[in-house]
């Protein structure tokens, strides 16, 4: 949890390390800067130095609007080593820009404005997923993936409703039989709708408390079952829901007489 904090930290203080107006990673498409630069390369840049000299290699945008952060986001990113500087009169600076594995320069030159930063470090193929994401299938592949994880949640949601209905249905049964008082139901039926939101130490009602900490346990989540048994402290008949080791105890003369001492008190 720790390391992961930390990733996510450094990741996020990224633009600001390296001082870039822009995140500062950009992925290899293409071969054109083979060998020292291959497909599917994540590339970590920084800021541009004051002097670019010739030979370097640039991660630019290709004819920008002039806002650096949209360019980043619309604009091909493309990374490529300066064959030409040219110094306008103006004080605008101009770069002509090559592959090394392409033959001919770039159909253009690139303003320094665009120049986003120059490498620092580079890792091998950890930009494949990012492009492979990018394509129609990785896209496709990626939104049923999304699709997926959003019906489990549905899924998981659904059961647990049905878990719901089928515990509270057997709180009625106990009710509708005369074993627990209407009152002991709606308790019960209270903790299961709401135990999610309850702290159990801000309840005062034993059975209710233990009723609430086998809901936070994941008992809904589990196979449960009712289980008949004389109460161990008054030997009155009474139920209990198991799930694995876990379980709670309703005993119809226990509870009743537990809320009901509270209530002459308060
Ligand atoms: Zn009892």
């Amino acid at each position: 949890m720790i390391v992961a904090t930390g990733v996510v930290v450094a990741l996020l203080a990224l633009p600001f390390v390296m001082q870039t107006t822009t995140y500062p990673v950009a992925v290899v498409s293409g071969n054109s800067m083979y060998p020292t630069l291959q497909n599917g390369d994540l590339v970590f840049f920084r800021a541009p130095p004051t002097t670019i000299t010739n030979g370097s290699i640039i991660v630019f945008v290709q004819s920008g609007t002039g806002i650096t952060a949209l360019d980043s986001l619309l604009r091909p990113v493309l990374i490529h080593r300066v064959i030409g500087i040219e110094h306008e009169p103006s004080g605008a600076t101009y770069y002509q820009t090559k592959g090394d594995n392409n033959i001919a320069p770039d159909p253009f030159v690139t303003d320094s404005k665009d120049v986003l930063g120059v490498p620092v470090v580079v890792i091998p193929y950890a930009g494949l997923p990012i492009l492979f994401l990018q394509t129609p299938f990785g896209m496709v592949a990626l939104s049923a993936l999304a699709t997926l994880y959003f019906l489990s949640g549905v899924d998981s949601k659904m059961e647990e409703s049905n878990e719901k209905k089928k515990l509270v249905a057997l709180f009625a049964r106990h009710s509708l039989n005369g074993e627990i008082s209407p009152k002991q139901f709606e308790r019960l039926q209270l903790a299961v709708e709401y135990y999610d939101d309850i702290a159990p130490d801000l309840l005062t009602d034993p059975t209710i408390i233990s009723t609430i900490d086998w809901l936070k346990g994941g008992g809904l989540h589990t196979k449960w079952e009712e289980r008949k048994i004389p109460c161990p402290d008054c030997d009155t008949p009474s139920f209990c829901i198991v799930s694995g080791d876990k379980s709670f105890l309703i005993c119809p003369k226990c509870c009743d007489e537990r809320v009901a001492s509270r209530g002459s008190i308060g």
